[in-house]
């Protein structure tokens, strides 16, 4: 740190993400990337053409993606927004309607970079602590007068919350924005996004990143009033009106086209996350019912950081983390059916010869 950083800054403590090993070629289940390509049309589309236009600067309306988008979801161009990521999003969330006097809340066991973007604007905050089985219990968040901002499905659990009890929490918070982080919706749960319509104060957040294989053309979107994409539009052209780049629209665009494929995929990932799922509560282990394209499962006997670090040293990553109540799971994304019958295979190595 140097002796110029803004006092304001000196004390933060970042996010942390997964590990991205640029040697080895590990099986990777650490970052709840798709094991599978994007569509074909998207590969096709970025043509040594296209690639020659980097010279220009992009649509900073994102016009053409906003209006594929808008079609695909039923809604006005005005209710939607795209960005550099969802993560762009949420911090762009945290700084339009959090402040001084508006604190934010989210549940104790969740997407970790939530209490990160607070601290950066100087939001107060609260966590809320999920219930002993991890699932969260819509009424604490009900007339709570606050930022309120959660993942459903959540991370790292994949549990879920209806739609219903995400209306009654955003109908008993008239005067705040509740930020709904859909990164996993795709793979089985049901989205509010309908709500935006009966109500000004819900931001749905999706990504590319995730469903869509993306995750390296970094693009992510929002659904809300029109209301509140003016205020996240102010933000970004306040600072970085250019925010998506030529290539990743042009892909983003493609992807929208192909949206059969996708579905198809996500379907395929919930297949194989059953079938992990079975075999792992066949091998003793404890795994919570995820909606999302990874599990999160315990052996109650074996340390979870064991199990990583035996993994690792196999090739195989997966995702460990240390906050307590959960300091004995590991999160697994869903890969591919030979890689996750690798993992199995491994797993019962490292388990007899316990
Ligand atoms: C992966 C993830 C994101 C970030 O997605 P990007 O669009 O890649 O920035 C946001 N929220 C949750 C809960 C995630 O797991």
């Amino acid at each position: 740190m140097s002796r110029f950083l803004n006092k304001k800054y000196r004390g933060l403590e970042v996010y942390t993400p997964g590990e991205q090993p640029q040697d080895v070629p590990y099986i990777k289940l650490n970052t709840n990337e798709s094991p599978f390509p994007p569509a074909p049309k998207v590969l096709d589309i970025l043509s040594r053409r296209e690639i020659e236009k980097l010279r220009l600067y992009s649509d900073p309306a994102c016009t053409s993606l906003i209006n594929r988008l808008a079609e695909l979801y039923g809604v006005l161009p005005q209710q939607l927004y795209v960005s550099n990521g969802s993560d762009e999003i949420l911090n762009f969330a945290f700084m339009a309607f959090g402040g001084k006097d508006v604190e934010a809340a989210f549940p104790d066991i969740s997407y970790g970079f939530y209490k990160v973007f607070a601290a950066l604007h100087g939001i107060r905050y609260t966590e809320i602590p999920v219930k002993a089985d991890f699932s969260i219990d819509y009424r604490d968040y009900c007339h709570l007068h606050k930022l309120i901002v959660l993942a459903n499905p959540n991370a790292p659990t994949g549990l879920t919350l209806s739609v219903s009890e995400i209306e009654e929490i955003v109908k008993t918070n008239p005067a705040h924005v509740v930020v709904v982080d859909e990164a996993y919706v795709d793979f089985g749960a049901e989205s509010c996004y309908p709500l935006i319509n009966r109500y000004p104060n819900l931001l749905v957040v999706q990504t590319f990143s995730k469903s869509r294989s993306m995750a390296g053309a970094r693009l992510g979107f929002a659904l809300g009033s029109e209301e509140l994409i003016d205020d996240l539009n102010k933000i970004k052209y306040s600072t970085n009106p250019y925010n998506v780049n030529r290539l990743t629209l042009l892909a983003g665009e493609a992807s929208v086209d192909s949206d059969e494929y996708y579905r198809d995929r996500c379907r395929k990932i919930t297949e194989i996350r059953s079938y992990t799922s079975k075999e792992l509560k066949g091998m003793g282990f404890t795994v919570l019912p995820s909606k999302a394209n990874f599990i999160f499962a315990e052996r109650k006997d074996i340390k979870g950081s064991y199990i990583y670090e035996e993994l690792k040293k196999r090739g195989i990553l997966i995702r460990h983390f240390t906050a307590p109540r959960i300091e004995n799971y590991n999160r697994i994304t869903i890969g591919t059916l030979e890689e996750m019958n690798i993992l199995l295979n491994q797993l019962r190595i490292i388990i007899n010869r316990k």
